[in-house]
C-alpha cells in the first residue's frame, strides 16, 4: 500500500511538473508572432488541459465525475491529433490538407467530444461499469463503434504523422536534420509506450508522462532550437556565397575560422596553424594610424589568373568594450578593377587600332618629354590624302584595314623610348627621340601601305611631317600642328613623302589661317574683282579673255591667286569665290553683249573641289539664264587632275554642260600627269597647253617635238589648241610654226583690270 502511495505522488509531481513545462512552453509560444507558434500554443494549451483531465481521473471519486474527465481527457486527443496533423503540415510543409478535410476533422472532433463527455450519462462510447478500481478509473471495455472510431482516428492521426516526420528526416538537408529526428523519435517512443501501457493494463498511463515529454521536445525543436552547427554551417555558407575569404583570430591571436575561400586564395598554403604568420604579414600592411581597422590590397596569383583582393581588418569588442577578436575579410576586387580598367582603356584608347587617343596621347608625350628632359624629341604626324576617297572607292572596311596597317605601322617605327597615337580619322602622330628617327625606314612603311592599291588606279598618298621640337614646354597640340603643317606642304608632291617644318612653313600657316578669317568678308565687301588676260591670234586680235582673280586687299594691297587659292581650295571655299567670278564675267558678257560685242567669250576657271561641294551644271545655267547670254560665250577651264578626282561622275557634268552649249577647255594640259591617251575619253573642246611644260622639259628639242605633236593629235580629233604663257615673240613664231592659232600670254598683255582691258581692245 505505502508503495501504491509513493507510486501516486511520483506519478503526479511528474504530471505536474510535465505540465508546468507545458504551460510555460504555450505561454511563450502565445507570444510567437506567426502561425507555427500560435498551432503549438494551441496544441501545448490543450496537453495541459489532457494532463489535468488525467490527474482529475485519479482523484475525483464520484464515478460520473471521473467518467466526465476520462471523457475530457479522452476527447483531448482528437484535439490533439488534429492540431498535430496541422502542427505537421504547417512545420514539415510535405502535404497540403483541403480545407474541406480541415472543416470534417474539426466537426468530427467536436462530436467526438460530446459524445465523450455526456457517456457517463448516456453511456454512448462506453459503460462506465467495472471502470473503477480502488477508486481509480484506469480501465474500460472497448465494446462500442464509435469508441472503436475514435482510437482508429488517434492511431491513423499519429501514424500519419510519424510517418511525414520520417519522410521529412531523410528528405531535409543534414542541417536541420536533428529537429525532425528528435520529434520523429519522440513521437515513436511516446505511442510505443502508450500501446504497451494499454496493452498490459498498468495502473499508471505512463505514456501521458511521454506524450508530455514529446510535446515539450515538439515546442523545443520547432520554436527554440537553433543548433550551434546549424549557426555555424549557415554562417559559413553565406560566408561562402559571399564569395569572399575570411580569417578571424581570437584575443590570444590563435585563429579562430577560415574560411574556404581564403584557403583557396592561398592554395591552401594557409592554415590554422600557420595563420599567424600570415597575421603579421598583414597586419605590416597598416600604414595608416588606426589600429581599429584599416585597409589594404594585395595582388595573388591564381590558376595563372591575377587576382586583386581589397583586405579589410576589423577589432571586435563587447558592450563592456573588451577586446573579444579581430578579423581580416578578403573582398575580390578584380573584376571591378578590371571593369575600371577597361573603362579607362576605352576612354584613353581608339577602339579601331587599340592605340592611344588624342587626349592620352597628349598626356603620355609630356610625360615622356618631362621624364626624360635630357633627350631631343620630334612630333611625327602622318596624313593620307583624300582618304575619305578610298573609304568611297574601296568601301569602309578596307578604309579601317588601311588605318589598322598604319598603325602597326606606327609600331614598327617606333624602335624604343616613343609615345604614339591615333590623333584624329586617318591622322597619326608619334613622338621619338630625334637621333632615332630613320627616313629610310618611314618611307619603306608608306610603301607596304601602297603595296595595296598595287592592282588599281589609286595612288596612296602618304604625307609625313616631322617637327623637330625645340622647347619641351611648348604645348603638345602646338607640336602636332606643325608636324601636320609639314605634312600639308607635301599634299599635292606625289614624289615626296616626308616634309620637316620650319618657321617660315609656320608663318605660311598662320597667314593660311588670316585668309581663312577674312574671306568671307571680303566677299561681302567686293574685295575681289576680276581681271581679264586676252586671249589672242597671232595678229594680236583678241578673241576672247580668260578671268583670273584679284584680292584688293585693304592693307596688303593687290593679291594674286597664288596668295589664297590653294588655302580656299584646302579649306572647300573657293566654290564661294568661283561662284562669285563666274558671275561677274556673265554679267560683263551681257554688258558686251549689249553693246554688240557677241563675239567675245570670257573662260573662267573651275576648281577642282567645286565638283565637290556644288551643282556645277545648275549654277551656269542659271547664269546663262539670269543675264540671257550664249552659253558658247562663257568658257569653262578645268584641270585634268580635277577631272580625276570622280572621272566619271565629273565628264557627266561635263557633258551635260557641253549638251547645254558650253565650251570646255582642259587646263594646264602637260602640267600634270596628262596622258595623251586621255584626250580620248575626254571630249573637251579646247586643249590649254602651258609653255611653262617646255621651261621645265630637261631638253628642249624634245620639248618642242612633244608640243608640236601634241598640237598636232588636238587638231586631228578635233580640238582646238590654245598656247598659254606666251612671253616673247620666238615663242609666238614658234607656237605658229607648230599650228598653234591661239595665244595667252604676257606678250600680249597681262590680267588686267576689265576698265583697262575694255580700254585697250576699244570694247565700248
Ligand atoms: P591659270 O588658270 O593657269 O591662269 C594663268 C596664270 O598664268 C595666271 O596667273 C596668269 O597671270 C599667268 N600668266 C599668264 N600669262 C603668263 C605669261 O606669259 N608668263 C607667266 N609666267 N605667267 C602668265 P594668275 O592670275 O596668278 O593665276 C594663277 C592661277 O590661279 C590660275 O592659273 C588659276 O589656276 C588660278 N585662278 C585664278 N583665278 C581663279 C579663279 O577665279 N578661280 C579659280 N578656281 N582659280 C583661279
Ligand atoms: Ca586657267
Ligand atoms: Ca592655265
Amino acid at each position: 500500500m505505502k508503495w501504491g502511495i509513493f507510486m501516486n505522488i511520483i506519478f503526479v509531481c511528474v504530471v505536474l511538473a510535465e505540465m508546468f513545462c507545458l504551460a510555460v512552453c504555450a505561454c511563450k509560444a502565445f507570444k510567437g508572432k506567426n502561425n507555427l507558434a500560435k498551432f503549438i500554443a494551441l496544441y501545448e494549451s490543450m496537453v495541459v488541459i489532457c494532463a489535468a483531465s488525467v490527474l482529475g481521473c485519479y482523484f475525483v471519486k464520484n464515478t460520473n465525475m471521473a467518467m466526465l474527465f476520462r471523457g475530457i481527457m479522452l476527447s483531448c486527443f482528437d484535439w490533439l491529433v488534429m492540431l498535430l496533423i496541422f502542427y505537421t503540415e504547417f512545420y514539415t510543409k510535405v502535404f497540403r490538407t483541403h480545407r474541406i478535410i480541415k472543416i470534417i476533422l474539426s466537426l468530427y472532433c467536436l462530436a467526438d467530444t460530446i459524445m465523450l463527455i455526456s457517456n457517463p450519462w448516456n453511456e454512448i462510447m462506453f459503460p462506465v461499469k467495472d471502470m473503477m478500481c480502488d477508486g481509480i478509473v484506469y480501465q474500460f471495455t472497448q465494446t462500442g463503434l464509435l469508441m472503436r472510431i475514435h482510437y482508429i482516428f488517434n492511431y491513423v492521426g499519429i501514424l500519419l504523422v510519424m510517418l511525414v516526420f520520417g519522410i521529412k528526416m531523410i528528405k531535409t538537408s543534414r542541417f536541420y536534420r536533428i529537429r525532425y529526428k528528435w520529434i520523429f523519435s519522440s513521437l515513436v517512443a511516446a505511442n510505443v509506450i502508450n500501446i504497451m501501457v494499454t496493452g498490459t493494463n498498468y495502473l499508471y498511463d505512463v505514456s501521458v508522462a511521454a506524450y508530455g515529454l514529446m510535446s515539450i521536445l515538439i515546442y523545443y525543436y520547432s520554436l527554440d532550437y537553433i543548433p550551434n552547427e546549424i549557426i555555424e554551417n549557415t554562417l559559413s555558407l553565406i560566408i561562402k556565397d559571399m564569395n569572399c575569404g575570411i580569417i578571424c583570430f581570437d584575443n590570444n591571436g590563435r585563429c579562430l575560422y577560415i574560411s574556404d575561400i581564403l584557403c583557396d586564395i592561398y592554395d591552401k598554403h594557409l592554415n590554422k596553424g600557420n595563420a599567424q604568420d600570415y597575421y603579421k604579414m598583414w597586419m605590416a600592411k597598416n600604414d595608416s594610424s588606426d589600429s581599429e581597422s584599416f585597409r589594404f590590397e594585395i595582388q595573388m596569383e591564381i590558376c595563372d589568373d591575377k587576382r586583386i583582393y581589397e583586405v579589410v581588418y576589423k577589432k571586435v569588442y563587447d558592450e563592456d568594450n573588451n577586446f573579444i577578436c579581430d578579423y581580416f575579410i578578403f573582398n575580390d576586387r578584380s573584376a571591378q578593377i578590371q571593369s575600371y580598367e577597361r573603362e579607362k582603356y576605352r576612354a584613353t584608347h581608339d577602339s579601331l587600332t587599340g592605340l592611344y587617343n588624342r587626349e592620352n596621347f597628349f598626356v603620355e608625350v609630356r610625360e615622356l618629354i618631362e621624364r626624360n628632359p635630357d633627350v631631343d624629341y620630334s612630333m611625327i604626324c602622318s596624313n593620307i590624302k583624300d582618304f575619305k576617297l578610298i573609304n568611297e572607292l574601296f568601301g569602309l572596311q578596307k578604309g579601317d584595314e588601311i588605318l589598322i596597317k598604319q598603325s602597326r605601322i606606327m609600331n614598327d617605327l617606333v624602335l624604343s623610348g616613343g609615345v604614339y597615337g591615333r590623333i584624329q580619322g586617318d591622322r597619326y602622330a608619334l613622338c621619338m627621340p630625334t637621333r632615332l628617327i630613320r627616313e629610310q625606314l618611314i618611307l619603306t612603311s608608306i610603301q607596304q601601305m601602297q603595296k595595296e592599291f598595287l592592282d588599281t588606279s589609286f595612288h596612296l598618298h602618304v604625307m609625313v611631317g616631322i617637327y623637330n621640337i625645340k622647347d619641351s614646354g611648348e604645348a603638345i597640340s602646338s607640336m602636332v600642328d606643325k608636324a601636320n603643317i609639314a605634312a600639308e606642304t607635301i599634299r599635292n608632291n606625289y614624289q615626296r613623302n616626308i616634309a620637316y617644318y620650319d618657321a617660315k612653313l609656320f608663318e605660311k600657316s598662320v597667314e593660311e589661317r588670316l585668309i581663312i578669317g577674312e574671306f568671307e568678308n571680303a566677299i561681302e565687301n567686293n574685295r575681289f574683282v576680276m581681271y581679264l588676260q586676252p586671249q589672242a591670234a597671232e595678229d594680236g586680235t583678241i578673241y576672247g579673255a580668260e578671268a583670273l582673280v584679284r584680292w584688293e586687299h585693304p592693307e596688303r594691297g593687290l593679291l594674286f591667286p597664288g596668295a589664297f587659292i590653294d588655302v580656299l581650295e584646302k579649306t572647300g571655299l573657293v566654290y564661294k569665290l568661283d561662284m562669285y567670278i563666274w558671275n561677274l564675267a556673265a554679267k560683263k558678257l551681257k554688258e558686251w553683249k549689249e553693246i554688240g560685242r557677241e563675239d567675245l567669250y570670257i573662260s573662267v576657271n573651275i576648281s577642282a573641289r567645286d565638283f565637290y561641294f556644288i551643282n556645277i551644271y545648275q549654277i551656269f545655267k542659271n547664269l546663262i539664264e539670269k543675264y540671257n547670254i550664249n552659253p558658247v560665250n562663257l568658257k569653262l577651264e578645268i584641270t585634268e587632275t580635277a577631272l580625276m578626282s570622280d572621272f566619271e561622275k565629273n565628264m557627266r557634268v561635263i557633258h551635260k554642260l557641253q549638251d547645254f552649249g558650253f565650251k570646255i577647255e582642259i587646263d594646264d594640259f602637260g602640267s600634270g600627269y596628262s596622258s595623251l591617251n586621255m584626250l580620248k575619253d575626254i571630249s573637251a573642246d579646247v586643249l590649254k597647253i602651258d609653255m611653262g611644260f617646255l621651261r621645265q622639259s630637261e631638253n628642249e628639242s624634245k620639248g618642242r617635238d612633244i608640243l608640236e605633236s601634241v598640237i598636232n593629235l588636238a587638231g586631228k580629233i578635233g580640238m582646238e589648241v590654245i598656247t598659254e604663257g606666251v612671253e616673247t615673240e620666238e615663242q609666238l613664231k614658234m607656237l605658229t610654226g607648230m599650228g598653234c592659232k591661239m595665244f595667252q600670254g604676257y606678250y600680249f598683255s597681262k590680267p588686267i583690270p576689265v576698265r583697262e582691258f575694255e580700254a585697250k581692245y576699244s570694247i565700248q
